[in-house]
């Protein structure tokens, strides 16, 4: 789930960049520098930003940091693919059929990451990870030259979300076949920003924007004592235009695109999202894909899914599911804006 290299530095350049907007949008002009309060942090391979209205009397924002801290920590032992003792890497490493025993937090993200699977038909798939690496996409960091048909096919033949399986009590996870690996770089984030929202309003507080490598989600009232107003950014390369800005109460909004991570071969441009139906890299017209949703894991793994399936396929399936989604499709040097009725209330006027 970590990033490396340049993806990381580019990933995190995206959050700066979109953290910028965001606070711009969001909290400017405060109520009162002094009242509202910014932790921010890097986790994941990229960087959180968490601003509150206030704090509850009698805790103190290092207190609080450092329960944050806490909650990342433990997503990172849970699923990170960078961290060799975390629950999954162990899964991944393991050649046994068998159930394996994981974390309530574990169990959650693969059986929603199964659902997305299965409402995407198959767009979506968390055993990917054989395909992303063969494109240079993985761990192992780029490769020269894009793969032949014959490795994409071999790749094609390990994977599959169908040879996957979680059941709940105890919780566990299972996979048919000793080579398949899970990677939930597609949806952890959003899974980490829902248990920190949950975690702030256990600590009784009502007002909080949290964002974790571009996903995000808001509660209650901005700083300013109006709704919490995001920015959706124009998915250029320089990226520090505002396509749209959206109000959000007590929702999550999470964006996936190509147009920052990508890489440039003999002119080809490729993408860091696969799709795993034909192996290579997503190459539609498709810049970026927002969803508004009551659940930050839920929207994070959706705006992914109809990355993937592109403009039309993704617009049916968001009709079809009454989703909340703004597609920017792009028209020559230009975006064109395709959104579902669902999206339309969070429009800013
Ligand atoms: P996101 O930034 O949330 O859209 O997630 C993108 C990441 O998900 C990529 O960097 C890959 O690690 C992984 N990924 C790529 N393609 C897929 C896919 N079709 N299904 C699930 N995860 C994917
Ligand atoms: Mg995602």
């Amino acid at each position: 789930m970590a990033l490396h290299g340049a993806q990381a530095r580019a990933q995190r350049r995206r959050v700066r960049l979109q953290v910028g907007l965001l606070l711009l949008a969001a909290c400017a002009p405060p109520a009162g520098p002094e009242s509202a309060i910014e932790l921010r942090g890097s986790s994941m391979g990229t960087t959180y930003s968490i601003v509150l209205a206030s704090l509850p009397k009698g805790l103190a924002a290092d207190t609080l940091h450092a329960e944050i801290r806490g909650i990342l920590e433990a997503a990172n032992d849970q699923m990170s693919t960078y961290r060799a003792s975390s629950e999954l890497s162990r899964f991944n490493a393991s050649s046994s059929t068998d159930w394996f025993r994981v974390s309530e937090g574990t169990r959650t993200v693969v059986a929603e990451a199964l659902r997305i699977s299965r409402l995407s038909g198959g767009a979506f798939d968390v055993t990917v990870g054989p395909v992303v690496d063969l494109w240079g996409f993985g761990a192992a960091g780029p490769s020269a030259v894009a793969p032949t048909r014959e490795r994409i096919d071999a790749a094609l033949r390990e994977i599959g979300y169908a040879s996957l399986h979680v059941r709940s009590s105890p919780p566990a996870i299972r996979k048919e076949r000793p080579e398949l690996r899970v990677d939930l770089s597609g949806i952890a984030k959003g899974f980490a920003v829902d248990r920190i929202a949950r975690h702030l309003e256990g600590a009784g507080i009502r007002n909080f924007l949290v964002e974790l490598g571009g996903e995000l989600r808001a509660h209650g009232s901005s700083p300013r004592e109006d709704p919490w107003r995001v920015a959706i950014e124009k998915p250029s390369p320089q990226g520090t235009a505002i396509q749209q800005v959206i109000r959000l109460e007590n929702r999550a909004l999470a964006t996936s695109g190509d147009y920052r991570r990508y890489r440039v071969e003999n002119g080809a441009r490729y993408s860091h999202i696969i799709d795993p139906r034909t192996g290579s890299p997503v190459s539609h017209a498709l810049a970026s894909v927002s969803v508004v949703d009551a659940s930050a894991m839920r929207a994070d793994a959706l705006a992914t899914a109809l990355m993937v399936l592109g403009p039309a396929e993704g617009l049916r399936v968001a009709e079809r599911d009454g989703l909340a989604v703004l597609f920017l499709v792009k028209r020559g040097e230009r975006f064109a804006e395709v959104s579902t009725p669902e999206f339309e209330r969070y429009r800013l006027e």
